[in-house]
């Protein structure tokens, strides 16, 4: 499932370069139309800035489609490789009883995941996607183990819902 929303009413609220108009309530209204465990069970959350003219006008150099595809594919023979002669096709398919198996992390990694769970409050549900985006992030990286940066780039996923949720 991949979806897309605006923050509030009028779509400004928290864009840096023009004002919101609407007011807490509202914002808030709106935004508690996705229920925080519906929140929970979307995988990747980010946030996506408005696009500035001269980042337009100058067509910055990033990495080509292609690239990524192929950084991609990578990724998913990884997975292949992993699940074979099992019904999993994915990492986010992931059941409990593999889990701490197949998402295994460097000792850096389990300490900070294990301060970011105390810190932020986590869920065991936020707990387990963090753990399977992580590896994710991993296999993108052509890396056996989860390691500190995979497991700050899944929680980094997962900071819309404290940034305009739990405002
Ligand atoms: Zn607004």
């Amino acid at each position: 499932m991949v979806a897309a929303m605006n923050p509030c009413p009028c779509g400004n609220f928290g864009n840096p370069l023009k004002k919101c108009t609407c007011s807490d309530k509202m914002v808030t209204g709106y935004l508690n139309k996705i229920s925080q465990p519906v929140l929970d069970r979307i995988d990747i959350q980010i946030e996506v800035q408005p696009v500035k003219y001269d980042d337009l006008y100058k067509r910055v150099k990033q990495e080509s489609s292609a690239a990524i595809a192929e950084r991609v594919q990578r990724a998913r023979d990884i997975q292949a490789k992993r699940f074979k002669g099992t019904q999993i096709k994915s990492n986010s398919r992931i059941t409990p009883d593999i889990i701490a198996d197949v998402c295994a992390m460097s000792p850096d990694a389990e300490e900070t995941l294990r301060g970011a769970f105390e810190k932020l409050g986590l869920s065991a549900r936020a707990y387990d996607r963090i753990l399977k985006v992580g590896r994710t992030c991993a296999d993108l990286d052509g890396s056996e183990k989860i390691e500190k940066n995979h497991i700050f780039q899944a929680i980094g996923f997962r900071s819309l819902d404290r940034k305009y949720w739990n405002r």
